[in-house]
């Protein structure tokens, strides 16, 4: 059916908002990797003017006449049609953006503005107290915030619902109570456990030769470097700028070898998610991710279930051993595959390996609800926050920075981000599961080097559908239910690790 004249004006609109939202994109790309230091404050100008434009196009009184029109006509399209979930799509985000007055989001802007600047000098100072009036401003402002909505639930769903619609406080208090006491279970046993020989990891390893497996093992994985690139940055990250420029960075670690190659499979499981995305919804609000969740489901099925396991090694390490001499000689494949994988509990959540990475993200939500249910308060918050360090990993923080001062997502007045990790990491168990149900050849697949049956799974269940569905929607669609299970992710950690 062709689209009717309000169907074709709505998508001119989406179409130029998301040439825009390209071009700041790539702006943010270029600060991030090449951009000369003097130029941060015209760069900042830019942004916030691109940002402006964007935001007037998407709340303008002609897209609210528009919508209320193609809502009048959708009646009659099917509800699974890309028309009618777009106008639905639009409709939400359009009213979420109306319903926040102007002049909350310049206070907030000017408060997340502070706040960054006090945040690094609490950093420098090891002084939670510098940064805390900070964060109760930001604190307060989101209050006000999720007054402007329809009440929820619980206030914190108002939150969530920015990075990952439909999930819930109540969904993610059942999923995080189970790995709470599941999870830290599997936690003390693995690190009572004597810990292999990584000594071989010391040796040197030119950045020029990691650079170059990075490439390679990126190739083998299906990026498409016709429409990406890779370059190095201070915190690797994926971007794009519409389906066709997907580019990712890595950094390389002094002392810690191999951490560019799973950084880049990690950034290289997020750009074939948005290489994946069916080219039909270029320009519209669906070339994206379903979620947050769902986008970091795919970076650490690849970084995790595929780059940490026998079968990726069993194909690889000859290669490496060759690429790397002198080194690793003497290595069996399974000294080095255990080095990889020795279990660690770090203060840093950054740093946090997938045994105990949950803890880190189950310590911050348990936080911010407290707060934002007014249960605690921010002068309260770096003591609690060792206090759950404690608790949750049996580690003694040493002073703020490696506590409470670590993240910048307060900073940026961001709460309700931090979930999606943890669900990122029990949802790539549960598609990684359902894929090897379908498909059970995948492991031998990646035994020789050739992932193009995974991709592929992945593609048809996850990728091409882009920001259509919603995660509850997708895993319905991948696994046969829509409920997030904790179950894969635990049997996975239990067999790797105990
Ligand atoms: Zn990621």
């Amino acid at each position: 059916m062709a689209d009717s004249k309000h169907m074709k004006r709505l998508k001119e609109i989406l179409g130029a908002a998301a040439d825009l939202n390209a071009a700041s994109a790539l702006l943010d790309w270029d600060m991030r990797t090449y951009m000369p230091p003097g130029s941060m404050e015209s760069r900042s100008f830019q942004l916030a003017s691109l940002e402006e434009a964007v935001h007037e196009k998407m709340t303008s009184r002609e897209l609210g006449s528009l919508l209320r029109k193609l809502e009048g006509e959708i009646g009659k399209l099917d509800p699974d049609s890309d028309e009618y979930r777009l106008v639905k799509k639009v409709g939400r985000d359009y009213d979420r953006e109306v319903k926040t007055p102007p002049s909350w989001v310049r206070r907030n802007a000017q408060a997340v503005a502070r706040a960054d600047t006090a945040w690094g000098k609490a950093r420098a100072a090891a002084d939670f107290r510098i940064f805390a009036p900070h964060l109760q401003n930001l604190l307060e402002l989101k209050l006000e915030y999720i007054s402007f909505f329809e009440p929820a639930e619980h206030p914190y769903d108002i939150l969530l619902d920015r990075f990952d619609e439909g999930m819930s406080c109540a969904v993610l208090n059942r999923l995080f109570n189970r790995l709470k006491k599941d999870q830290g279970a599997i936690i003390r046993k693995a690190l009572a456990q004597e810990k292999p020989d990584a000594s071989f990891l010391k040796r040197k390893y030119p950045a020029s030769k990691q650079l170059a497996l990075t490439r390679r093992v990126l190739t083998r994985m299906g990026y498409d470097w016709n429409c990406g690139r890779q370059d190095r940055s201070v915190h690797p990250f994926t971007t794009s700028f519409g389906l066709y420029d997907v580019r990712i960075t890595t950094k390389v670690v002094d002392g810690n070898p191999f951490s560019a190659l799973f950084s880049s499979i990690h950034e290289g499981g997020h750009a074939l998610y948005e290489q994946g995305i069916d080219k039909k919804y270029a320009r519209t609000p669906f070339a994206d991710g379903a979620s947050f969740s769902i986008h970091e489901s795919q970076s650490r099925l690849w970084e995790n279930l595929v780059g940490r396991s026998p079968e990726f090694w069993a194909f690889w390490f000859p290669a490496v051993r060759k690429m790397f001499p002198g080194n690793l000689e003497t290595v069996s494949p399974e000294e080095f595959l255990a080095a990889l994988n020795v279990p660690e509990a770090s203060p840093i959540r950054t740093e946090a390996d997938e045994l105990t990475y949950n803890m880190h993200i189950i310590l911050r939500f348990q936080l911010e609800k407290s707060l934002i249910e007014g249960k605690m308060k921010v002068t309260e918050l770096a003591d609690a926050w060792n206090a759950g360090m404690k608790e949750l990993l049996g580690i003694e923080v040493r002073n703020d920075v490696e506590g409470v001062l670590q993240d910048i997502h307060w900073a940026m007045g961001e709460f309700g981000y931090f979930p999606s990790y943890a669900l990122g990491n029990v949802i790539s168990a549960q598609l990684w599961d359902a894929a090897l149900k379908q498909e059970p050849s995948i492991p031998d697949s990646i035994a020789h080097g050739n992932y193009a049956p995974l991709r592929e799974w992945l593609r048809t269940h996850v990728h091409r559908f882009g920001a259509k569905y919603n995660t509850a929607e997708i895993l319905a669609r991948a696994t046969g239910s829509p409920e997030l299970d904790a179950g894969p992710y635990l049997n996975m950690l239990k067999e790797k690790y105990c």
